[in-house]
C-alpha cells in the first residue's frame, strides 16, 4: 500500500468548478492523496466526509496537460539571429556550435525554466529529448530528474544520443556526441536509478538517439533491446522534414519508416516527435504497430515542415500527442498555447467542422499519456493521479465568451491559475511555488548570454 493510500490521505473536494473537461463532474471532483478519488455530479456532495474544500467556481479544470516532446536546453538559445528564418538543417547547423558550450549548470537553469514555464501553462508531465552530450555534461538526466523533484512536475527524462559526427557525415560536431558504449553503460545506469515502470511513476525514463540516422545501427537496436529489458518507451524524431527522407534514400536506399522498421523500433513501445512524411502505407503500419506520434504543430509551422496526418493516424489506431518541442524551433515551452496552434494548424489540413476544441485537448491530455505509455493520468476519472490544470476567465481576452471550454482555447488561455500534481499543489495565484520566476529569469538570461559571449 502507497503511503497516500492509508484511511488519513486527506479527503479535498474542488467544488462546484465553472466547467470540466470530465463527465458527470459538474460538481467537482473529490482528491484524496495523490489520486482522484470521486467525480461529483451538479448539485450533489461527495460520497463521504471531506477535510478541505477549496471553491473553483471562477475556474475550468481540464486534466493536466501532457508534454510529449521538447529539448529544454534549446531554451538557451530561442530567437537568436544566427538561427531565425531558417528551415531545420541550416537551422541545426547554425547553433551546434554554441550548444556544444553548454554547461551543467546553464543546463540545470534551462531544465528549472523550461518545467517552470510548462507548469505555469498547466502542464503536469513533461518529456524532455536531451541529446547534447558535450564534455562535462555525462549526468544531464541526473540534473534533469533532480529539477523534476525539486518543482514536483512529472517527468519522462529521455536519454538521448548522438554517435555520428561530421566526421561520420553527420550534421553535429564531435564535442557533443559520444560513442555507443559510453551511451548504452548510461543508458542502463540512469534507468536503474530512476526509472519507475508502475502507476504513480513521478519519473520515467526513455531512450531516445536523437534521430535514427544520428546513431550508429547497432545503437537503435540495442536500445530497443534494453527498452525491453528494463519496460521503458523509445523515443526519437522521425519524417519531420523532406530532407531527411532524401537523405535517407540516398544514404540507406530506404524510406525513414523503413529503416526504423528494420532496426526493431516498429513497436507500441515507441512514440515518434514529428511524424509528418508517411504516406498511406505507412500511416496504416504505424497504426497497426501502435506507434505514438507527438504531433509539434509551433514547431512545424516555424520551421514550415509540413502537415502531420494527425486524423489519419488515429483513425489507423496510433496515439496523437502534442509536444512545444525545442524552444529554439518554437520559442515558447507553452503547452495550452500549443493546443490552440494544434486546432489551427489541423483545421488548416481537414477543415473548420473537422476539427474541435476538444480533440486539440484531448491529444494534449490522454493522446500524449497513451504516447508515453501512461494510463494512469490524462484524464479526470477515479483512480487516475490527480494532476489538473485549472485556468480563470478573468482576462479581458475572454470577456463575452460563452463556452468556458470552448473558450479556453479558442480566447488562447496560456496561464493557468492553479495546477496539481498528484494531488499536491504546484501554481497558486498564478505563481509557481518553489522557485522565484525573477531570479531564475536573471540566472538563465546570464547562462544565455555566456553561451554566446566570445571571452
Ligand atoms: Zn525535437
Amino acid at each position: 500500500m502507497r503511503q497516500d493510500e492509508t484511511p488519513a490521505a486527506r479527503r479535498l473536494w474542488l467544488r462546484n468548478p465553472l466547467a470540466i473537461l470530465a463527465e458527470g463532474a459538474g460538481g467537482g471532483l473529490v482528491v484524496q492523496g495523490s489520486r482522484i478519488a470521486e467525480r461529483v455530479p451538479v448539485g450533489g456532495a461527495p460520497a463521504a466526509p471531506v477535510d478541505e474544500i477549496v471553491d473553483v467556481s471562477r475556474h475550468v479544470v481540464v486534466p493536466g496537460l501532457v508534454n510529449t516532446h521538447h529539448h529544454v536546453f534549446q531554451t538557451l538559445t530561442r530567437a537568436h539571429p544566427a538561427a531565425i528564418n531558417k528551415p531545420l538543417f541550416p537551422w541545426l547547423r547554425a547553433l551546434y556550435p554554441y550548444w556544444a558550450r553548454l554547461t551543467p549548470e546553464a543546463f540545470r537553469l534551462a531544465t528549472r525554466l523550461a518545467y517552470t514555464e510548462l507548469l505555469l501553462s498547466g502542464c503536469t508531465t513533461a518529456a524532455d529529448h536531451h541529446y547534447l552530450y558535450p564534455r562535462g555534461l555525462e549526468e544531464a538526466v541526473d540534473i534533469q530528474v533532480a529539477e523534476a523533484r525539486a518543482l514536483g512536475i512529472r517527468a519522462c527524462v529521455t536519454r538521448g544520443s548522438m554517435s555520428l559526427s561530421q566526421k561520420d557525415g553527420g550534421l553535429p560536431p564531435e564535442s557533443v556526441t559520444q560513442d555507443d558504449e559510453a551511451i548504452l553503460a548510461d543508458c542502463e545506469r540512469v534507468l536503474g536509478l530512476f526509472h519507475d515502470p508502475g502507476p504513480g511513476a513521478m519519473v520515467q525514463v526513455a531512450l531516445s538517439p536523437c534521430s535514427p540516422f544520428a546513431v550508429t545501427k547497432r545503437l537503435m537496436r540495442e536500445s530497443a533491446a534494453l527498452a525491453a529489458a528494463h519496460d521503458c518507451r523509445l523515443h526519437t524524431h522521425l519524417a519531420e522534414t523532406r530532407d531527411e527522407t532524401d537523405y535517407c534514400l540516398s544514404v540507406f536506399g530506404q524510406r525513414p519508416l523503413d529503416y526504423l522498421e528494420e532496426v526493431g523500433w516498429l513497436t507500441s513501445r515507441t512514440w515518434l516527435a514529428h511524424g509528418i512524411h508517411f504516406d498511406d502505407g505507412e500511416v496504416a503500419r504505424l497504426g497497426r504497430a501502435g506507434v505514438g506520434i507527438c504531433h509539434c504543430a509551433t514547431s512545424n509551422m516555424v520551421l514550415a515542415s509540413g502537415f502531420c496526418r494527425t486524423c489519419e493516424l488515429e483513425a489507423a489506431g496510433s496515439p496523437v500527442g502534442l509536444g512545444v518541442d525545442g524552444s529554439a524551433s518554437n520559442d515558447a515551452s507553452n503547452l495550452m498555447e500549443e493546443v490552440r496552434h494544434a486546432l489551427m494548424l489541423n483545421r488548416l489540413t481537414y477543415g473548420a467542422e473537422a476539427i474541435t476544441h476538444r480533440d486539440a485537448l484531448r491529444w494534449a491530455t490522454e493522446g500524449s499519456a497513451r504516447c508515453l505509455g501512461r494510463d494512469d493520468i490524462g484524464r479526470i476519472a477515479e483512480g487516475r493521479e490527480a494532476d489538473l490544470a485549472l485556468f480563470t476567465l478573468d482576462e479581458l481576452r475572454f470577456s463575452g465568451s460563452h463556452d468556458p471550454l470552448a473558450a479556453l482555447v479558442l480566447c488562447g488561455a496560456s496561464r493557468a491559475d492553479r495546477v496539481m500534481v498528484a494531488g499536491a499543489w504546484r501554481v497558486i495565484d498564478g505563481r509557481p511555488l518553489g522557485v522565484d520566476p525573477e531570479s531564475l529569469r536573471e540566472a538563465h538570461g546570464r547562462a544565455a548570454r555566456d553561451l554566446f559571449s566570445t571571452s
